[in-house]
């Protein structure tokens, strides 16, 4: 059936008691907004990160992280819960205590080194790698189970269910940047969603997540939960795939930087892959690939105003001019793009003083680059160009200026 909606929610949307019952009027707002992946909350994945780091350091501050975090879960579970007359915080509380007790333990054996059960399996680097990804996990599964008991709680009438994501995304052992395996999730997500169609039930999932073949933990790769709501999507065959973000669609540029950018209100899955792997942070790099070949449009909007509509990618006949730039300033990015770039451009160091701008879309036929930037007394050099993207690197502190003067002479 072809009404059903594949709904996932970002770290931002799930930051406090407010952002997520903006998420749970959107998800009451359309019976077919049946399954629903959640992100961990806002700057709880980086902060899982840092933990571990302390934690190998043997430095104290990693309790003190993990428990500034728990009290951040702790309030935002009763915040949420406080206008139901229920008694089911205190299951969370119990939920998320464990979810910690996890994470603690995980911090300790990081520090003491591996148990012998994970080196058996795999080097020491793969052992600690299968620590870092269990830790990330737990992000994930904390704020799911509280907007699992909170969407209960707001629609009593419904039915929900509260699934892990581990249980469908099957992915090889690479820990933290894991190749999911489509055909067993598609059969994975069939067995336990299969009926969903028929049934007024919502699921709640977690994003990012997966599982390999021996039963452990793995992610998809940072912000990679965008990755998952489009390998339900092409397991499911939803009629779309909703990415409920903090900005109301696709801007030509990260609004955040440049504040005169618009909304592209449609986008072919090519340009929006293009915008995604070189660097605009709206949208994790693989995100389009489980949908484009079977035309599942991805819509990506905003849940602080829902009502301002978004983008709408899916397969559009070929237009001409430029559709966006991404700006990669990032370090992980640009340590990405460095990969990207360097088969062609051996030695290529990207970083504290070179970023990256790409001009996704055609360039008007008399229109030189090099020749604009070189006018601003800016030297630039291309790193790879294709039909449709331009991308070059830039001294990083020349990139805001050099982005807006391209963006008011071509948007
Ligand atoms: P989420 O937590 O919902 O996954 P992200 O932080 O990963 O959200 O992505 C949303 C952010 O992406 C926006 O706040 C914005 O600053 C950034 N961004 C970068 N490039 C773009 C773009 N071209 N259009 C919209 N947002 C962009
Ligand atoms: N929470 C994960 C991260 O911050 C995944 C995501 O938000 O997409 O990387
Ligand atoms: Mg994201």
């Amino acid at each position: 059936m072809k009404e059903l909606i594949v709904a996932k929610f970002g770290g931002s949307s799930v930051k406090d008691a407010s952002a997520m019952e903006r998420c749970g009027k959107i998800v009451t707002q359309n019976h077919w907004r049946k399954v629903v992946v959640i992100s961990a909350t806002y700057n709880t994945t980086n902060q899982l990160e840092e933990m571990y780091r302390l934690a190998r350091l043997d430095l104290p501050e990693a309790k003190l992280l993990l428990g500034k975090n728990r009290e951040r879960h702790f309030c935002l579970a009763k915040d949420v819960l406080a206008s139901f007359k229920t008694d089911a915080l205190e299951a969370v509380i119990d939920d998320l205590k464990e979810l910690y007790k996890e994470a603690e333990d995980l911090l300790l054996e990081t520090n003491h080194g591996p148990k012998s059960e994970r080196l058996c399996r795999g080097s020491m680097e793969s052992a600690q790698q299968e620590i870092m990804a269990q830790l990330y996990s737990v992000g994930e599964r904390l704020s799911s189970r509280i907007f699992f008991s909170y969407l209960k709680h707001l629609m009593p009438d419904r039915s929900l269910r509260h699934i892990d994501a581990r249980s469908m995304i099957r992915t090889d052992s690479n820990f933290l940047e894991a190749r999911p395996k489509w055909e067993i999730i598609t059969t994975k997500a069939e067995t336990l969603l299969g009926d969903i169609f028929h049934k007024d039930e919502v699921v709640v999932t977690q994003g990012f997540i997966g599982m390999d073949e021996m039963g452990r933990t793995t992610i998809l790769g940072r912000e990679g939960s965008d990755y998952t709501a489009t390998l339900l999507g092409h397991a499911l065959k939803p009629a779309s795939v909703e990415i409920w973000t903090d900005v109301p669609g696709i801007f030509s540029v990260d609004p955040r930087i440049l504040p005169s950018a618009h909304v592209i209100h449609e986008m072919d899955y090519d340009d929006a892959t293009l915008m995604a792997s070189l660097g605009a942070k709206v949208l994790f790099d693989q995100t389009m690939a489980p949908v484009c070949n079977l035309g599942i449009p991805v819509y990506v909007a905003s849940t602080l105003a829902p009502e301002s509509g978004g983008t709408w990618i899916k397969r559009l006949s070929q237009t001409s001019g430029p559709v966006g730039m991404a700006l990669a300033s990032h370090p992980r990015t640009l340590k990405q793009l460095e990969q990207r770039f360097g088969h062609n451009n051996p030695g290529i160091l990207l970083g504290e003083k070179v970023g990256v701008i790409s001009v996704i879309g055609t360039l008007p036929g008399n229109f030189s680059l090099d020749t604009f930037l070189g006018g601003m007394g800016i030297t630039s050099k291309v790193l790879e160009q294709g039909s449709r993207h331009i991308s070059f690197a830039i001294p990083l502190d020349r990139m805001e200026e050099a982005a807006s003067a391209l963006h008011s002479r071509l948007y």
